[in-house]
């Protein structure tokens, strides 16, 4: 299925107006859908599977900026810490100090976002409250030092369900959390997909990651 370009222009503008940043979720589609959106402007994708980016980085321009959007294995950084622009699913302080270690060894800043478990499925990675604010504490207090890794924000996925008010609760609440540590520097709040996206941004997100919408099912 090709590239919906209508679907993109739409959404780039409705994206536009509020203000929110899109990463094109380009995971298992072909190259050549993506250079298309590419030539169409867009510059920032989200791949989910570590082999799958690193084989399809190098066939593409280099102006792209890749985000990983899936789950991270720690002995699997090293493959994308010499590209890789924002990871956004940093679920352990353990995930974080190998990203830091990877990206000194680069010497680069790979900017994070930590991933907030705010689904009701028991599936979903990320951090519950209680462990973020552990980590965040510890950071701040210098027992956990980060180099070349750096905190930019906070990434969640809400349920899996028709139930509106359920996914407006998950997302509010994920924004909340992020209001507390809110900053110059920490100013990513990475929630919405295509199912979603429109809950999400009333409820503050400003960066969504959508696939379907814009390259048809997978
Ligand atoms: C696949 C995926 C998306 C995009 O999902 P669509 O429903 O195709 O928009 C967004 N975020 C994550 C973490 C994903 O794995």
């Amino acid at each position: 299925m090709p590239v919906n370009q209508k679907a993109f222009a739409d959404l780039s503008a409705e994206l536009r107006a509020a203000q929110v940043a899109l990463v094109a979720v380009s995971k298992t589609k072909p190259v050549e859908e993506i250079r298309e959106l590419f030539e169409l402007g867009q510059r920032n994708f989200g791949e989910n599977y570590v082999q799958e980016l690193v084989s399809k980085q190098p066939l593409l321009p280099q102006e792209i900026n890749w985000h990983f959007i899936g789950h991270l294995q720690s002995n699997k950084v090293k493959h994308i810490a010499p590209f890789v622009h924002l990871i956004h699913g940093v679920d352990s302080a353990k995930l974080l100090k190998e990203i830091d270690k990877q990206a000194q060894k680069m010497d680069r800043t790979i900017c994070c976002l930590l991933q907030v478990h705010i689904a009701s499925e028991e599936s979903k990675f990320g951090f519950d409250e209680a462990e973020l604010s552990l980590l965040m504490k510890e950071i701040q207090n210098k027992q956990t030092v980060l180099s070349h890794a750096k905190i930019c924000g906070l990434m969640g996925m809400a349920s899996f369900t028709e139930d509106e008010t359920i996914v407006r609760k998950e997302f509010s609440l994920l924004k909340s959390i992020y209001d507390r540590y809110a900053s110059e520097e920490f100013n990513i709040l990475s929630m919405g997909m295509s199912s979603d996206y429109k809950i999400a941004i009333s409820e503050g997100s400003n960066m969504v990651r959508i696939g379907s919408l814009l390259f048809g099912v997978r």
